[in-house]
């Protein structure tokens, strides 16, 4: 029997179950993969042969796809939260890993594309952490 997922939207209009199992995880740095999350690199999880189901909110999922490329993104129109989408080209599911609700089993496989990466984003170990919310944001 295939494992299954479950994940959802931030607004929690949409969510989803995918059956199956991921194969790879990949960090992609690329340039379409920083605009479309307006972040340092996509987060997605690939799993072939699998099915998705939609248990709610199936009309508010949106697709992108971006001109002569691979890259596509769906999306919740409400809250523009990243959703699954069907990458027909490699009969996968492509998961973005922060829509899950259900633990991740699997690292990351690579960070690719990293000769395009934002420069902000090459040396972040010595950047100071917090649990939360540090007291003082502004300086
Ligand atoms: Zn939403
Ligand atoms: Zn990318």
């Amino acid at each position: 029997m295939a494992n299954k997922h479950q994940g959802s939207c931030l607004c929690g209009r949409v969510k989803y179950e995918l059956s199956g199992d991921f194969q790879s995880f990949f960090l992609c740095h690329c340039i379409r993969c920083q605009k479309d999350t307006g972040s340092a690199h996509a987060a997605n999880l690939f799993s072939k042969a699998s099915t998705l189901t939609w248990l709610k909110g199936e009309s508010d999922v949106k697709t992108y796809q971006h001109p002569n490329s691979m890259h596509a993104k769906s999306f919740c129109q409400i809250c523009g939260s990243a959703l699954p989408t069907i990458a027909e080209s490699i009969n996968s599911a492509v998961v973005p890993a922060g829509s899950l609700d259900s633990i991740i089993s699997i690292e990351p496989t690579a960070k690719i594309f990293v000769g395009s990466s934002a420069n902000w984003s090459r040396n972040l170990d010595n950047v100071p952490s917090y649990e939360e919310l540090p007291g003082q944001v502004k300086n």
